[in-house]
């Protein structure tokens, strides 16, 4: 029996959230098969939870999947009264989702509910947001989304809010692509603080990164990155960076979006675990065996062949055992350090 992976992303909830026919719930909890994962591929594969990202796509962002596009055209910005009721719509299928589930899904708000679930065989959904746009300056969807479950927000996606500035995907490309964080962001990023919210550091440009840094009380994370050394990829993190999510006791996720994990930035799938190992590698040297874990964003990007869908998780964790990770490491990185690391940025 592998070890249960706990991930740091997908974006199931904005692939069912498409979807024009039928209920998507139900279709999540029976298993539709379209995607990278549903109820019974999460079981199958060992996927006992993870961020599920509400996210409120760019008009027109509907790129062909045949496309090997280094530097797309930058997304346009979201218009805020469009993105709070999206976000509404994409919150209730993760609620109904866990209401209707029988016992069997749940919207974690503590690590040891968490672990709770870990050890009962129930999914640990956390609420999460990825581009901030539903959020007023004010704050009030903040408090009230808490109060619903929320406990992870990524301030911006790959484009410019009220809050800060997304990195655009950029291929070669620094993460250094514009200014810092917003006054409104610096605010954010202190109530999520207060709040006992995660503060997701991928999609940001380096300089709100380091502003991040600057003001949080928390450690540094970031859900679903890779080694911007191994692969030049505006979206993927320095040495710096990477170190200093290790200083603060943080966590960095693997992402295993071909892009992402490519030296060529190509979105083709490369053969093999062969680039998800070399930046694990990289990443544990720069963060520490005890920072990093994985981030696969599953529904929200395309894949390794080798791991295909949420089923071929237990091949990666073969992947980590033949590289030569001790059973210690592999749990760490399957689970273990994202559940220590939320209870350290949760309190509890
Ligand atoms: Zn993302």
């Amino acid at each position: 029996m592998s070890e249960l992976v706990f991930d740091g992303h997908n974006d199931v909830l904005l692939r069912l959230w498409l979807k024009k026919q039928g209920d998507p719930v139900r279709d999540f909890l029976d298993g539709d098969g379209k995607g990278h994962m549903d109820l019974p591929r999460m079981i199958k594969g060992g996927m006992a939870g993870g961020f599920f990202a509400i996210f409120v796509p760019s008009a027109g962002d509907d790129h062909d999947d045949d496309d090997d596009v280094l530097n797309p055209p930058p997304a346009p910005e979201v218009p805020k009264n469009l993105s709070l009721p999206v976000a509404m719509q994409m919150a209730a299928l993760l609620l109904r989702i866990a209401r209707e589930s029988g016992g069997r899904f749940k919207v974690c708000r503590t690590a040891q509910e968490i672990r709770d679930c870990l050890a009962d065989g129930v999914i640990a959904a956390i609420m999460h947001i990825e581009g901030a746009e539903c959020i007023d300056a004010d704050l009030a969807a903040l408090e009230v989304l808490h109060a619903a479950g929320l406990r992870s927000v990524g301030p911006v996606w790959s484009r410019p809010n009220i809050f800060g500035h997304g990195v655009p995907f950029r291929f070669p490309s620094s993460p250094n692509t514009g200014p810092g964080l917003t006054e409104a962001g610096k605010a954010l990023v202190k109530a999520c603080n207060r709040l006992g919210i995660l503060v997701d550091l991928s999609h940001l440009n380096e300089k709100g990164f380091w502003d991040v840094a600057e003001i949080s009380s928390a450690p540094l994370m970031a859900t679903h990155s890779n080694a911007h050394a191994l692969a030049a990829s505006s979206r993927n993190l320095t040495d710096r960076q990477l170190k200093a999510i290790g200083e603060t006791g943080g966590l960095v996720g693997l992402n295993f979006a071909n892009g992402f994990l490519r030296a060529d930035g190509s979105w083709r799938s490369p053969n093999g675990f062969d680039e998800m190992l070399r930046h694990l590698d990289y990443m544990i040297s720069l963060a520490g065996e005890d920072h990093v874990g994985f981030g696969s964003d599953f529904d929200g990007c395309r894949l390794p062949a080798a791991i295909g869908d949420a089923t071929g998780l237990p091949r990666l964790l073969d992947a980590l055992t033949g590289h030569g990770f001790g059973q210690e490491l592999v749990r760490k990185l399957a689970h273990g350090n994202w559940i220590r690391v939320l209870e350290r940025t949760w309190g509890g």
